[in-house]
């Protein structure tokens, strides 16, 4: 099972913002190129990830683009 890191930390724990309100995030892992979001989110609510979604590293200031880290 391969696990996405973040590439500066090591981090296994993501997040991304919300498009319609950048102060709503929802945090995901992603598991063999599969984004699982958090249990806590709405599934109805979580936003979309492409490639060219910008993702945020939970544990620090790194982000990119999710192909990054797949
Ligand atoms: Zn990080």
């Amino acid at each position: 099972m391969t696990q996405a890191k973040c590439p500066v930390c090591g981090c296994e724990q993501f997040y991304v913002k919300d498009p319609d309100d950048e102060f709503e995030v929802y945090e995901f892992e992603c598991r063999e190129g599969d984004v699982c979001f958090d249990e806590a989110a709405d599934s109805g609510q979580c936003p979309e990830i492409d490639e060219s979604t910008e993702i945020f590293c939970n544990a620090c200031a790194w982000h990119d683009r999710f192909e990054k880290i797949k």
